[in-house]
């Protein structure tokens, strides 16, 4: 028996050493020490034995169980030890590498524009008006004086919608919904998309325009120029000229079409290097907004008495002003969604 028991605990121990996993402790620990397990069968075998050597067994058979005893349990702690070392090792978080960036994003360049042309009006006491995308044809056209055999409607190529309705072709209408709505004095601006049929390097079929007009007892066209003009040095430069010539609108009387000083060659038609320049077309101007006196018709139609008010009022392409004051030449970027092109924005 004696040599039986030396066997189970050299095996025993070294198969302790070998392990390496907690699932292999526990078993071993089942095989030897469990109910019946190896040792426990020869401490049972006990009984068998001649009653004078049972003391002496049964001490050294218990002496080598509280041995492999101790012995998995240290061995178990070295393995849970390592297990633990590996584990914080591959876990390992370096908190010295960059992390992962959430991009934020940022305001489109139309965005900032109208947001900067709106800021400078509001400085001025101007408020902010919205009004409907599709619209009906009296307010885009009957009430702004543009009848229906009018050729002014042939300007502006219509997208018409079911029931008669249309995409309103500029942001006029709301100022006549906000006349219709309120009394003088006004003073108002309003910034929205527009749509017309149009589609090329400077042309977009969805556009946006700032739509403004003031209407009180006397005002008069010094004041139109006033406003304007110290619009315009706002939006480009603080000297930049500044030029009205006479045009037609149906909806004021008189009209004028506003130009800035080219902000390419800076009103010389022609750039550094002697080539001309293209932006202007060498002529030195660039058409900036078309603006007038409200026509007497207008405000019969949303009910004010001309000979009591007068006003004047305006309209500015958003884009225009964008692809002059960043250097853009073709419309369509402002609308293509390419992170390259917006992201100059930032
Ligand atoms: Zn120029």
């Amino acid at each position: 028996m004696t040599d039986s028991l030396e066997a189970l605990r050299g095996e025993v121990l070294e198969r302790i050493q070998q392990a390496n996993s907690v699932k292999e402790l526990e078993q071993l620990r089942v095989e030897a020490l469990g109910r019946s397990g190896s040792l426990t069968l020869l401490l049972r075998g006990l009984k068998d034995l001649p009653a004078e050597e049972r003391p002496r067994m049964g001490e050294r058979l218990n002496q080598l169980r509280r041995e492999l005893e101790l012995e998995l349990d240290g061995h178990l702690a070295t393995v849970n030890q390592e297990a633990k070392a590996k584990a914080l090792a591959e876990e390992k978080i370096d908190i010295t590498l960059p992390g992962t960036r959430f991009e934020r994003g940022h305001s489109h360049p139309l965005t900032l524009v109208i947001d900067e042309i709106v800021e400078i009006f509001s400085t001025m006491g101007f408020e902010i008006a919205r009004g409907p995308d599709i619209e009906d044809d009296d307010h885009n056209f009957e009430a702004l004086n543009i009848p229906k055999d009018h050729p002014a409607r042939d300007m502006q190529d219509t997208f018409f919608v079911a029931g008669g309705n249309l995409l309103r072709t500029h942001t006029s209408p709301v100022q006549i919904r906000t006349m219709e709505s309120r009394k003088p004095p006004l003073q108002v601006i309003v910034p929205g998309a527009v749509y017309r049929h149009d589609d090329d390097a400077t042309h977009s079929p969805m556009f946006h325009q700032v739509e403004g007009f003031m209407v009180d007892s006397n005002i008069a066209f010094s004041d139109l120029k006033g406003v304007l003009t110290h619009v315009l040095r706002q939006i480009f430069h603080r000297d930049a000229g500044v030029r009205f010539r006479p045009s037609f609108f149906p909806f004021t009387e008189p009209s004028a079409e506003i130009d800035i000083q080219c902000v390419i060659c800076g009103g010389g038609g022609t750039l550094r290097n002697g080539q001309v320049c293209r932006v202007c077309k060498a002529s030195g101007w660039l058409e900036i907004l078309g603006a007038g006196m409200i026509d007497p018709a207008v405000f019969k139609f949303v009910g004010y008495d001309p000979e009591e008010f007068t006003g004047f009022a305006f309209g500015m392409g958003v884009e225009r002003i964008a692809m002059l004051k960043y250097g853009i030449d073709d419309i369509r970027l402002f609308f293509q969604n390419d992170l390259r092109f917006l992201r100059q924005f930032n």
